[in-house]
């Protein structure tokens, strides 16, 4: 097999304690999970009634935690939203609640990052989310602890700093869509693959970030992220 010019590369995410990394197949992200960031951003979930809805950024947005990402162009509104991320171990298709867990090789803490001016013209007008959410370096991860290492996450805070000062604070106890009710939703639609990675949602308190912050991410039990906004 030769190529017209190089493929990009694999895209890949550290994992604790290993020299091998986890290559990334896809990036779901699951849409309002947490109440208080649905109402914040005027749409509160019933959950007897509505069901979890997801997005996707390119793999090529990855980046390390320890990075300093570019402030994207064309937005005035560059918006942290800090995430526990569930990485995909094994295929999964129409994965049961109960045997969720099966497919899961581990967790990291992450942020998706957002030009929110974009996202919302495209919410209000019925357009996808693509420019808002899916840009280059808008998907940081920190390194993976595997489930043999930390077991399974139901509760643990999760906080994020700018510049040290606190922004977000909440605990993953309190998402909508649980990590199995999130994995067994999104494989009726597709096979899940491993290397396929879940951002899980935001909780309240998402803002702006400028030229030269500073993000600081923590999920307890896992290794925090530190992301900078170049100057
Ligand atoms: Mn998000």
């Amino acid at each position: 097999m030769s190529y017209l010019f190089n493929p990009p590369p694999v895209q890949s995410l550290a994992i604790r304690g290993k020299t091998d990394r986890f290559p990334i197949n896809r990036l779901f992200f699951v849409c309002r999970n947490y109440h208080a960031h649905a109402v914040e951003m005027g749409k509160p979930v019933d959950k007897s009634v509505e069901r979890p809805f997801y997005f996707t950024k390119a793999p090529q947005t990855l980046v390390d935690s320890g990075s300093t990402v570019a402030y994207p162009p064309e937005t005035q509104n560059y918006h942290f939203e800090m995430e526990m991320v569930v990485a995909i171990g094994k295929p999964g298709f129409r994965v049961s609640h109960d045997k969720a867990h099966e497919v899961i090789y581990g967790y990291a803490a992450g942020l998706d990052m957002t030009r929110r001016d974009l996202q919302l013209v495209a919410r209000d007008k019925g357009r996808p989310w693509e420019f808002g959410k899916s840009f280059a370096q808008s998907a940081p991860i920190g390194p993976i602890h595997t489930v043999a290492q930390v077991g399974h996450l139901s509760t643990a805070t999760i906080s994020l700093t700018v510049n040290e000062q606190p922004r977000q604070t909440s605990d993953i106890a309190k998402l909508i869509w649980s990590v199995a009710e999130s994995i067994a939703y999104l494989s009726r639609y597709e096979t899940l693959e491993p290397g396929d990675v879940i951002m899980t949602g935001t909780p309240e308190g998402v803002g702006a970030v400028v030229a030269g912050d500073v993000m600081h991410g923590h999920i307890g039990g896992l290794t925090d992220i530190v992301v900078r906004v170049a100057k």
